[in-house]
């Protein structure tokens, strides 16, 4: 063969192979795209540019829950597209996190993405539709190889420090290099106009702003309020670890910051009373437990009540009223002691479950 045709015969085959990569499913009765690989989301991606349509991002892990629907919601009411990313980032698990066990619902989860994309199309209010779920496997993410989750691996990072230092990654320290360099590809992947991002998780949000300003990334970072339930605990796939004695228990963090939220309301500014407020909820709350027997009981601990700067999540000592605060918390729920027979301990055993909550505490004045 000469080389010509043989070169020609290559070609024609990757193009095959390629075109093999990029076929997208779509999830049944629904005009939603699976794409699984970052060829498919360009093709997709590339008429959609041209014709200025826009695209709306909502990163996601999956396990979907109304938390997320609300992003995805509030996507579709200011873009033409929304692409919903799963994909469970090992790089943001600490090695001794719960990588293995996070939950993984993804029958569910499309068909929740299904129902939503049909609310929007009978909406009537011209919304834009779930056009793409992007859910690649881990070799499509980091094409020259996983570079590990331990603190000194060694890999095409994106670290946004200091302010993903504090707070969560004061405890998890591999966590927000992990999240900045995952959502730095799925924003160059995707390319989308506007990002969605919930408040739930607020540090996750200054560090994503912090990243888009510092490299110049052409998108809109979007954040959306924290769905919660009826008694107050913050909406989160992990709250499927609970069980129901913990999850009865899990929301002193909410009622904890709520109690320091007051203070602020009633004009205290101080750190000693705002935060002062939040901690008798929780020593209140953990005394009651103590003094139930251990088969009834739920003990946790508190990593962190914090009171800090809005722009830089840095501690303060007083709230600047034309700045307002960040006021976050996190608790670890010890697993159950004494079993019961029968009882419900909470997806994969209920293991010690780390909660994360906050409150934004609005400026007073201009
Ligand atoms: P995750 O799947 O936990 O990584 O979360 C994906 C996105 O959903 C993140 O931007 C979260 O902040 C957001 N999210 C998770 N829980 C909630 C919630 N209760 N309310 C609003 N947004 C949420």
């Amino acid at each position: 063969m000469s080389p010509q045709a043989s070169l020609s015969r290559l070609v024609s085959r990757s193009a095959a192979i390629r075109s093999l990569r990029t076929a997208a499913e779509t999830i049944p009765s629904t005009s939603i795209k699976v794409l699984r690989v970052v060829d498919a989301v360009r093709q997709w991606r590339k008429p959609h540019m041209a014709n200025m349509r826009s695209v709306g991002l909502v990163p996601t892990m999956g396990a979907l829950h109304e938390g997320h629907f609300s992003l995805i919601r509030a996507a579709a009411r200011e873009n033409h597209h929304v692409v919903v990313s799963i994909y469970v980032n090992p790089a943001q698990f600490g090695i001794s996190e719960d990588l293995a066990s996070y939950p993984v619902t993804w029958d569910t989860d499309v068909a929740a993405l299904a129902r939503l994309d049909r609310e929007f199309a009978d909406d009537g209010a011209n919304l834009g539709r779930i056009s793409a779920v992007f859910a690649p496997p881990t070799s499509e993410m980091y094409p020259s190889g996983f570079p590990g989750q331990e603190i000194d691996s060694k890999g095409s990072f994106v670290t946004i420090t200091p302010v993903g230092e504090v707070l969560e990654g004061a405890s998890r320290p591999t966590f927000f290099r992990g999240v900045a360099t995952v959502c730095m590809k799925l924003f160059n992947i995707v390319q989308p106009d506007r990002v969605y991002f919930g408040q739930k998780d607020v540090q996750q949000t200054v560090v994503i702003k912090r990243m888009v300003r510092d490299f110049m990334v052409p998108t809109d970072v979007v954040v959306c309020p924290t769905t919660r339930e009826p008694d107050g605990l913050a909406l989160s796939s992990r709250n499927v670890y609970l069980g129901p004695r913990r999850r009865r228990v899990a929301v002193v963090l909410s009622k904890a910051l709520r109690a320091a939220q007051e203070q602020y309301d009633n004009e205290k500014l101080d750190r000693k009373d705002i935060l002062g407020a939040a901690n008798q909820v929780t020593e209140n709350v953990l005394q009651e437990q103590m003094e139930l027997p251990p088969s009834q009981r739920v003990t946790y601990e508190v990593d962190y009540i914090s009171l800090a700067d809005p722009d830089t999540l840095q501690e303060i000592e007083s709230v600047d009223p034309t700045k307002g605060a960040v006021l976050s918390g996190a608790i670890k729920m010890k697993p159950v002691e004494e079993p019961q027979e029968g009882e419900d301990l909470g997806h994969s055993g209920g293991p010690a479950v780390r909660l994360i909550d906050n409150i934004i505490l609005a400026p007073k004045v201009e």
